[in-house]
């Protein structure tokens, strides 16, 4: 990726610099095109006007005077003249031998030096009757000069040549504004004018000349796009021809500033392609990051999935073990039910067995007594001793009040359960508890300790019932302490929280292990055959219950038994229904 990236970066750059400089070359050639053409021109018009100069002059009247001989001061002034209006650097008269005769410039003596020797072959074409040319060269410090001779007749005789020297530094001046080198060679590869002044007279191809942009090849031009050090420069030659002089003119373009443009153009383009390498950078660096986080988010929702399902699973076993479990308990609570009912059936059985052996015992021994004493009573009367029979009626009477009482106090075990609910005051229940205990309580001698609270507390329940608890708990209590040396009983009354607490101590023998549990169960009893029931404390309990308290046996730490009875208090709308 970033390989590909870099090769198509260096082709585009690479590619955008030979575009550039293909370009600007192009553009150069056109520029220095028009150069060469102006510099040219300016060299052709320069040699056209003094190519004609020389054969004008050639047949001016003057001149003839001039060639035979008549030379005078005068003459040589008109020379000077027509030089310096024509432009000429000089110009000379020669003999047809070859010898000056007469020359515009003041110094050059009749007969010396600048004749036709100076220029031999211009001098043998004028004698031939033509045009002659030639050129002088020039030194680097003089400018070569270009020589036109016509021949001067005399009728059909020879009778001299006339000779114009131009300067081409005028030429050179010209082309001296151009900044790119010009050059004029002649048909004999020497450089005959040239802006560069070194350079004049020299051979064309000597000259210390940089590479032809033209001759350049594809790898060449990939080499000058590069910034190398020591680099040659390179220039664009473009040549025009004089036909007539057999020259050519020269000019190298210097191709700096195309490869300046073109490195331009390659930065810009490097400029762009890091861009838009950045930009694609940016873009797939981008997209892989949303691919990962799409992978990601994926991954994320197949583990969810995997928990969900694992989850589901679990639920699914913890749902099947419930279920099984909650079968196993319905079974577990059948059971249950169905012992306990088992159980209720056995306790109803061996309540009415502990009933009818109490009350078989109960009755049958006061009936047993009431028949032999009826037997007796009858007997008597039969004999005529009625008086007698007397006492065993009245022992029979005592004996069916007897069972009267105990019939009397079934019915209290039958009695439905209150529902006239009314506030009764505990202190109340308490005096006359002791009220109606108070023949036993002397009896005993118990010392009996009765501790009320300053308040009266008022609970809801029936004054009766709730006197029968009481008397029924301190008759028992006085029961358990009737063989103690000093009987004890301790009454309290408290307010526990929204309760009266109510309990009744004793310091007799307390209750053993294995008859607290059965302790409310009806008919039981610990006492002797007609000293007890077994009916008190499940009465009790069944009382309390209905006034929705509670009703509790326990052995004290410190010996005896403590029975402890809990009454909701009375509330405000007891208390006002009153
Ligand atoms: P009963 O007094 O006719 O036996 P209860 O229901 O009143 O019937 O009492 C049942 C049994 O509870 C008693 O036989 C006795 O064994 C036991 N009991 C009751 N009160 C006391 C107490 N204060 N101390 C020891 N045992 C008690």
């Amino acid at each position: 990726m970033a390989v590909a990236t870099l090769v198509v970066s260096l082709a585009v750059v690479f590619l955008t610099g030979l575009a550039s400089l293909r370009f600007t070359l192009a553009e150069i050639e056109t520029r220095a095109d028009a150069n060469l053409a102006v510099q040219t021109a300016v060299l052709e018009r320069l040699l056209d006007k003094f190519r004609l100069l020389s054969p004008l002059l050639a047949r001016g009247p003057e001149t003839g005077r001039m060639v035979a001989g008549e030379g005078t001061e005068f003459d040589r002034n008109i020379v000077s003249v027509t030089a310096g209006m024509s432009g000429a650097e000089e110009i000379w008269l020669m003999d047809p031998g070859g010898r000056t005769l007469l020359s515009s410039r003041d110094n050059v003596p009749s007969g010396a030096i600048g004749g036709g020797s100076m220029i031999p072959d211009a001098f043998y074409q004028a004698t031939q009757g033509q045009l002659g040319r030639e050129l002088i060269p020039g030194t680097p410090e003089v400018p070569a000069s270009y020589v036109f001779a016509s021949p001067l007749r005399s009728g059909n005789e020879l009778a001299g040549v006339l000779a114009v020297r131009v300067s081409l530094g005028d030429v050179e001046q010209a082309w001296a504004l151009s900044k790119d080198p010009i050059v004029a060679v002649d048909g004999k590869g020497r450089v005959v004018v040239s802006n560069v002044p070194n350079w004049r007279n020299k051979g064309f191809a000597s000259l210390d000349l940089t590479r032809n942009a033209a001759d350049l090849t594809l790898l060449d031009r990939l080499a000058l796009l590069l910034p190398t050090a020591g680099q040659r420069p390179v220039h664009m030659e473009l040549a025009a021809s004089l036909p007539v002089l057999g020259w050519q003119v020269r000019t190298f373009a210097d191709v700096e500033s195309a490869r300046r443009q073109s490195g331009w153009a390659m930065l810009i383009a490097l400029l762009v392609c890091v861009i838009a390498a950045g930009v694609l950078w940016l873009i797939a660096f981008r997209r892989r990051e949303l691919d990962r986080q799409i992978r990601r988010d994926k991954a994320a929702a197949l583990r969810l999935e995997r928990r969900v399902k694992a989850r589901t699973a679990e639920l699914r076993t913890a749902n099947r073990q419930l279920e099984q479990e909650v079968s196993e308990r319905l079974q577990a609570e059948a059971d249950l039910r169905q012992m306990q009912a088992e159980l209720v059936q056995a306790a109803k059985l061996a309540t009415l067995g502990r009933m009818s052996a109490a009350l078989s015992h109960e009755y049958n021994q006061p009936l047993a007594a009431i028949r032999s004493d009826a037997e007796i009573a009858e007997m008597l009367i039969d004999r005529g001793r009625a008086d007698e029979a007397k006492g065993n009626l009245t022992r029979i009477g005592g004996m069916v009040s007897r069972m009267a009482e105990i019939a009397k106090t079934l019915k209290g075990f039958t009695r439905k359960s209150g529902t006239d609910i009314k506030p009764v005051s505990l202190r109340q229940v308490v005096d006359e508890a002791m009220l109606l205990l108070q023949p036993q309580i002397k009896q005993t001698k118990v010392d009996l300790v009765i501790d009320l609270p300053e308040e009266n507390l008022i609970v809801g329940g029936g004054r009766i019932r709730l006197e029968q608890v009481v008397i029924n708990l301190l008759a028992n209590a006085l029961d358990a302490v009737s063989t103690e040396a000093q009987p004890t009983v301790c009454l309290t009354l408290e307010q526990v929280g929204g309760k009266a607490v109510m309990s009744v101590r004793d310091n007799g023998t307390g209750i053993s292990e294995d008859v607290l549990p059965q302790i409310f169960d009806p008919f039981f009893t610990t006492k002797d055959v007609g000293a007890g029931l077994g009916l008190g404390l499940s009465i009790a309990y069944k009382i309390v219950h209905d006034f929705s308290g509670s009703l509790s046996a326990d052995n004290h730490e410190d010996g005896g038994a403590v029975f402890t009875m809990s009454l909701p208090l009375a509330d405000e709308t007891l208390l006002a229904a009153e």
